[in-house]
């Protein structure tokens, strides 16, 4: 059996094209949407994600002001720039890019993005409602996820979802959406004994721990399918998820690719968020 693709790059088009067709209204309606990205780092990965967001921005109509404070800023000079573009009529969302300098600790610093505008679900009150089943941005990745799932049509009421990773930024806000599916989830981590006996005794798994490879074909049952959100640099300039996708591939049902799976859902999900908090 080879598993069947789960491309997100489709969903990524009619999400970009929906978030097209909104900024233009409200943009005729005299908003102009606005996300702005602030940066405190030189990590040239980081770097890379936020021209590429800048990018996705301009081709849906929405503005994208990157705001960058230096790697050396301070935890204070972090929040009073959140604090400020929190309180900027002109700005609709705004996300805190990582990593920050050292002593900044990101899920402290994001609950100085006002929760309204908090588009990737950065501040700690989002991912609380979130846990609590009330309105809230839940981060892009953690929203991707169920997304993809959703678009290729695999059920998730009453089956079990193994999500591989407990992350603020994914793993625990992937638990709490496919819960909210009524999916009976079990969250791992490093500490997890005995994965492989967990994983594949999942229907669907979620591997969101940034571990090349980590995710074999003993971890996966037969038919089972596979949501790979890791994104590993290779040495030769490529990326690879967490997945060995070729021998994962000949036992799981569905597997989704690296690039071209969970990433471009990400993205055009945040610009999409971004459109929603700019809608009176
Ligand atoms: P993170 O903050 O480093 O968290 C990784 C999680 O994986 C932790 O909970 C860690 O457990 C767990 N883990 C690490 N090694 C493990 C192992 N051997 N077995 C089981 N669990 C293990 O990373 P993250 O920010 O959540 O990101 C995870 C991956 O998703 C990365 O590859 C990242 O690049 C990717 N990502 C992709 C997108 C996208 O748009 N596609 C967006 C965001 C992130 P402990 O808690 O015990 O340490």
């Amino acid at each position: 059996m080879t598993a069947v693709v789960l491309s997100g790059r489709e969903l990524a088009a009619a999400i970009r094209t929906e978030t097209a067709e909104r900024a233009a209204a409200l943009a005729a309606a005299g908003t102009t949407v606005k996300l702005a990205v602030v940066v405190a780092t030189a990590d040239e990965s980081s770097a890379w994600y936020v021209r590429s967001i800048a990018k996705a921005a301009a081709k849906v109509g929405i503005g994208c002001d990157v705001v960058d404070l230096g790697a050396d800023a301070t935890p204070d000079a972090i929040r009073a720039a959140l604090a400020g573009l929190s309180a900027d009529g002109a700005v609709h969302g705004i996300i805190l890019q990582t990593p920050l300098p050292a002593g900044a600790v990101p899920e402290e610093l994001a609950g100085a993005i006002a929760f309204g505008k908090d588009v990737d679900g950065a501040n700690p009150l989002s991912l609380g409602r979130l846990a609590a089943g009330l309105p809230a941005f839940a981060p892009a990745t953690a929203a991707a996820v169920v997304a993809i799932l959703d678009h290729h049509g695999i059920e998730l009421t009453g089956r079990h979802v193994a999500v591989v990773g407990r992350s603020t930024v994914v793993g625990k806000p992937a638990a709490h959406l496919l819960l909210d599916r009524n999916a009976t989830v079990t969250v791992c981590h490093s500490r997890t004994k005995d994965l492989a006996a967990i994983t594949a005794s999942a229907d669907v798994v979620v591997a969101a721990a940034g571990r090349p490879g980590l995710i074999t074909a003993a971890h996966v049952a037969p038919g089972a399918t596979v949501i790979d959100v890791g994104t590993n640099p290779t040495e030769d300039g490529g990326l690879v998820g967490d997945v060995a996708a070729d021998e994962v591939a000949q036992i799981a049902g569905a597997l989704t690719p690296v690039p071209g799976g969970v990433g471009p859902v990400t993205t055009a999900l945040l610009l999409h968020h971004t459109t929603s908090a700019a809608t009176p």
